[in-house]
């Protein structure tokens, strides 16, 4: 087996798609060899040596120390240098690199070879004894960091106390005689430490640091890096062996980083720093201030000292050269790092720039601009889920933050306002257009109640909860930020005061909070607002050329559909009708309706609910013009509309003129053990047919006036829910195409209306073909399939769910992306029965999944006609319907 492949003088036995077998790093060392740049000859070891390593108890494949030894011939002869040698000593870097990049692994080791008689030869090599006893301390530093675990601690004291007492603050300034005072220090220092010398042998150092890469595989941090960014432990890291070049051989070497295009902005200029006469990670360490690379990066920043174009300019020529050459091979910006060796370039690495999500979309639609890539590629390029830091406002990251506490980050974007304590002083504060404030809702926890305060809140504060609790789930589909769980908050609602730390907020304090980090900030900061034309608007235009699947949004208030229409939905494919219905005027009826003893008082009171829900559903066709909308009939159990606990009982019943006995008696007649399961959807429609005949009516009536309004006929959808079968939907569907008839016959227009169903248990999965006999189409309810599948309760899942997830039972979260192989099939079944009876009956998904990315996917493959996600997450669905449809 082949374990070392080597690259250097203009080849490689290794390429850049070969990502798995050498890492990034050695794959793409490889390829800019291969390209004929710059690059320090040297070899890497396959990550199968780390399989193999861990499969036989932590030992090494037995070829591969010869196939080593070949690799240091390799460098060896191209540098004319010898590994060990006293006189002409050959130095290299040890250098991990898996196949993505991970945080974690073991750092690199530099000057690697170096020993107390090798350094003197390395100093007659370069004139200068500084520059060698410099490499010295730093490969002691390093190696017994990494390999001896003796902390970087110890030997900056020492460094200190010498600098301290030569009256000096810069490394720079110390001089050869310093130096092997201090690797003197060192030395000893390891001694005390490990009771051992430190080691001088190159092979042993070699071998211990090729052994400690592999180790650091399994150490505590890389495991946690893996299992929170899902990477296989399969995967194993390479080991990079490479000559080293001197960026530390005084004042015509230097070391730096560069973006060829800005990482925040996309802006097509070369981005980066460097510092003279230094090495490795001194640029980013922060021991000196590092100077701009370019001559306008250095003026707009006002920095002095000169940038790299001014103090090298043929290196600086050379390098936008080969920036220029490795952006149009990859096809894409490049995260660069070099090294000057006494005026000459060398490149150290090379791999795609991490960049935010501004920048993505500026780039793509730059490189398909200046014919680099196509539109499809762009758009198979961009994260989806990343727009999500573009379509809410956000800090202005230059803003100074007062951070007193933080929470779960539960839905992204940042909001502040007043503190208000209740929904009813949200709804208050926001009243009024000239006199509405912003305000922050600030619970232990939300629940359904809490609705109309989230709506009218910026954003939304809980104390309690995690990332699926009510108040997260809610501000997702609304678009609005949210920090759950903040649990270093205390509320007391009686006094009115929240207290984070020590200090003490009243309602009316200005807060801010970050949704997209969990932040909780005192005061007002300066926010950015979401820009959706330019990159952002060229971009979603080529992903609408490209999908096949339409999107649409879930929405029931004026403000999502506009919002929706906004993003470019294309359509309404879930309007959830009690969500209308917790208006503090509704409300009332729908108590009354409630705790009616009879049809006769059940239709009183339902009467005095038609005309507002009349014109919800034509504000809401008027605004969509023509577009599908499909409204859901009333789903949850209806003792969510009654109050809990004493004093909100004793208050509505007040309210309402009633005995709190009575109200009580009613609460407690509709308590329910698993509501989840119990008196709700279609089971409403069928023992109280005259609720879902109170919503037909309305719905064929605002179709009838809004039509006339606008003049576009409205295309409206009655979607029953939670059906287990033909005869249930059945007997909902006559009572809807009942009032339908009643409606045309009154007005004498013609309606253009389907009934159709949610498929979200699994019994209507399968019987989707009888259920397809009458129902014109399906929107599978997902959530609900979900829970009734796998029978897990969404609301209860996160204390069990996590250890699934955590120990390997289940890939992800089914709530957020679709579970394929089991709730998947059911869709598959639904679909397949379903287009066997009615060939073109229409197919949707709605609930959370249909904004998931990799649920779109799904969606996709099985041939819906459409997802339905909130506004919000509307730009997402569209760029990954295209992905799923390239
Ligand atoms: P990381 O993965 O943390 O970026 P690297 O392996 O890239 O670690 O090493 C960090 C830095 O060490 C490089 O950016 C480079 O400056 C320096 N370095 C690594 N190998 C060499 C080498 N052969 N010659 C000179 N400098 C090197
Ligand atoms: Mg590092
Ligand atoms: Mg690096």
């Amino acid at each position: 087996t082949k374990w070392v492949l080597t690259f250097g003088d203009g080849r490689a036995e290794g390429r850049a798609e070969m990502r798995d077998l050498l890492g990034g790093k050695g794959a793409n060392l490889a390829e800019m060899a291969n390209i004929g740049l710059p690059v320090p000859p040297g070899f890497t070891i396959t990550t199968e040596v780390c399989t193999h390593f861990y499969a036989n108890g932590r030992a090494y494949p037995q070829e591969l120390k010869a196939q080593v030894d070949t690799g240091l011939a390799h460098i060896e002869q191209i540098t004319s240098r010898k590994f060990g040698d006293e006189a002409n000593p050959l130095l290299v870097s040890v250098r991990s690199g898996s196949r993505a990049s991970m945080p974690g692994m073991m750092d690199t080791i530099l000057n690697l070879g170096l020993n107390d008689r090798t350094v003197e030869g390395l100093a007659t090599d370069a004139d200068d004894r500084r520059f060698a006893y410099d490499s010295y301390r730093r490969f002691i530093q390093m190696y017994s960091n990494v390999v001896l675990g003796i902390g970087h601690d110890a030997f900056e004291d020492i460094l200190e106390t010498a600098k301290e007492k030569k009256g000096i603050v810069e490394d720079v300034e110390l001089d050869a005689e310093d130096w092997i005072k201090i690797v003197a220090a060192y030395k000893a220092k390891v001694l005390a430490e490990t009771g051992a010398a430190f080691p001088q042998e190159p092979a042993d150092q070699l071998w211990g640091a090729i052994g400690a890469v592999f180790q650091s595989w399994m150490n505590p941090r890389a495991i946690t890096y893996r299992r929170l960014n899902s990477i296989p432990e399969s995967w194993g890291t390479a080991v990079n062996v490479q000559a080293m070049v001197f960026g530390n051989m005084g004042e015509t070497s230097a070391t730096g980083v560069a973006f060829t295009r800005d990482p925040s902005t996309g802006e097509k200029s070369l981005y980066g720093e460097f510092l003279v006469n230094a090495q490795g990670e001194d640029v980013v360490a922060g021991i000196r201030t590092p100077q701009p690379i370019t001559e306008a990066a250095r003026a707009a920043g006002g920095v002095k000292a000169p940038s790299l174009e001014a103090r090298m300019p043929d290196v600086f020529k050379e390098f936008v050269g080969v920036a220029t050459k490795l952006e149009m091979h990859y096809r894409d910006m490049q995260d660069l790092e070099f090294t000057v060796e006494r005026g000459k370039l060398w490149m150290l690495q090379a791999r795609n720039g991490k960049r935010t999500a501004k920048a993505a979309l500026k780039v793509a639609v730059d490189l398909v601009n200046e014919g680099v890539l196509s539109k499809e590629e762009a758009v198979a390029r961009i994260d989806p889920s990343s727009l999500d830091q573009l379509l809410h406002p956000t800090i202005d990251p230059k803003a100074e933050r007062k951070i007193i506490a933080s929470g779960l980050p539960a839905s992204p974007g940042a909001a502040q306002g007043e503190i208000v304590f209740s929904s009813e002083a949200a709804e208050e504060a926001t009243q009024g257009e000239k006199t509405a404030r912003k305000v922050i809702l600030v619970r232990v926890e939300t629940s359904p109640e809490d609705i109309h305060g989230m709506h009218v809140a910026a954003g939304i504060l809980t104390t309690r909860g995690g990332m699926t609790s009510h108040a997260a789930v809610v501000a997702r589909g609304m678009g609005k930020p949210c920090v759950s769980g903040a649990g270093s908050l205390r509320i007391d609602e009686k006094a009115g005061t929240l207290t984070i730390g020590g200090k003490v907020f009243k309602a009316g304090d200005i807060i801010t909070i970050d949704g997209s980090t969990g932040q909780i900030i005192d005061g007002a900061v300066a926010m950015i607002e979401p820009e959706l034309s330019g990159d952002f608007g060229v971009l979603m235009g080529w992903a609408d050329q490209i999908r096949r699947m339409k999107i649409r949004a879930n929405a029931e208030t004026p403000e999502d559909a506009r919002a929706a229409r906004g993003f470019g939905a294309e359509g309404i494919g879930l309007s959830r009708t009690e969500h209308m219905f917790f208006d503090e005027r509704r409300i009332v009826a729908v108590r009354e309706m409630i705790l009616a003893d009879d049809e006769a008082g059940r239709k009183k009171a339902l009467a005095k609910l038609l005309p507002y829900q009349r014109s919800d559903f034509r504000e809401l066709f008027e605004i969509m013009k023509g577009l599908p909308v499909t409204i859901r009939l009333l789903d949850p159990p209806l003792h969510e509309f009654l109050p809990h606990g004493d004093e909100a009982v004793a208050e509505v019943a007040k309210e309402m003129g009633i005995e709190p006995e009575k109200l009580q008696a009613r609460a407690d007649a509709l308590h329910e053990f698993n509501p989840m399961l119990g008196f709700r959807g279609c089971r409403l429609a069928i023992a109280f047919p005259e609720i879902a005949e109170m919503q037909a009516r309305a719905i064929f009536e605002a179709a009838v006036e809004a039509a006339k309004e606008t003049g576009a006929p409205v295309t409206c959808e009655v979607m029953v829910p939670l059906v287990i079968g033909r005869k249930d939907f059945d007997f909902v569907k006559a009572r809807i195409d009942a009032v339908a008839k009643e409606v045309e016959s009154e007005t004498g227009e013609k309606l253009i209306y389907q009934v159709g169903t949610m498929i979200e248990l699994p019994r209507a999965a399968l019987m989707a073909g009888e259920i397809a006999e009458t129902a014109e189409f399906f929107s599978f309810g997902t959530n609900d399939l979900t829970q009734t599948a796998l029978g897990i309760s969404r609301d209860d899942a996160a204390p069990f769910l996590g250890p699934y997830v955590a120990k390997g039972l289940l890939d992800t979260d089914p709530f957020v992306t679709i579970d394929r192989e089991g709730v998947g099939e059911l869709v598959e079944i639904g679909c397949e029965r379903g287009r066997k009876v009615r060939p073109n009956i229409k197919l949707g998904i709605c609930g959370e999944h249909g904004g998931d990315p990799a649920s779109i996917d799904f969606c996709e493959e099985v041939g819906l006609d459409y997802v339905s996600c909130s506004p919000f997450r509307v730009p997402i669905a569209r760029l990954a319907a295209a992905q799923a449809a390239l």
